[in-house]
């Protein structure tokens, strides 16, 4: 009882949450980037306020995914606010099978604020610096409003490719890329 009251809150609070995956993802199709894949949902307009609520194993290398989305493309992540768009942090949230996740709502095709962002230590602090920062990169993507996006070879996969050994394992991306740049300056 006291566990499905705890879920039904939850789901009154977040209405859409976004699972991002650590491990292997089965059938990939082998098509190379095109265009980007969108959550039906952006900021309107270019600057997305946060707080970096994250632990010292994290705080600087959010920063820089931070720093990297807002100098890649036209949208901005600015710092501070009593009501930030989105927060981010990590803790250890045991083996819930994946190592970043994004709860949103959406109204009328714009972001609700208080998106929260969270990055799952069990997996993650195992990961090397740049690991991490592969996995925080991708969730700002989400804040940003793109979807995940499983198409295409390495160097030319997104940071919105799905699980994180696809994107960082195999191809070494932690950073924006081109296709991200162009969905991104797309909504913004
Ligand atoms: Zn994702």
């Amino acid at each position: 009882m006291e566990h499905r009251s705890a879920l039904l809150r939850r789901g009154v609070h977040f209405a859409l949450a976004i699972l991002c995956a650590f491990g292997l993802v089965a059938a990939l199709p082998a098509v190379p980037a095109q265009a980007t894949n969108y959550e039906g949902c952006s900021w309107g307009h270019p600057g997305i306020s946060y707080v970096n609520n994250t632990s010292s194993a994290y705080q600087s290398l959010t920063s820089a995914a931070l720093v990297n989305w807002s100098n890649q493309t036209d949208m901005s992540f600015n710092a501070g606010g009593s009501n930030p768009g989105f927060s981010i942090t990590d803790g250890g949230f045991g083996n819930t099978g994946w190592d970043g996740i994004t709860y949103y709502s959406c109204s009328g095709g714009i972001f609700v604020k208080g998106m929260l962002v969270r990055i799952n230590g069990y997996y993650a602090d195992a990961y090397s610096g740049q690991k991490k920062r592969a996995v925080i990169g991708h969730e700002l993507g989400h804040v940003v409003g793109l979807a995940d996006r499983n198409i295409g070879q390495c160097p030319n996969r997104s940071i919105m490719w799905g699980d994180t050994f696809g994107r960082y394992d195999v191809c070494g991306i932690f950073t924006v890329q081109a296709d991200d740049i162009q969905g991104a300056n797309t909504l913004y």
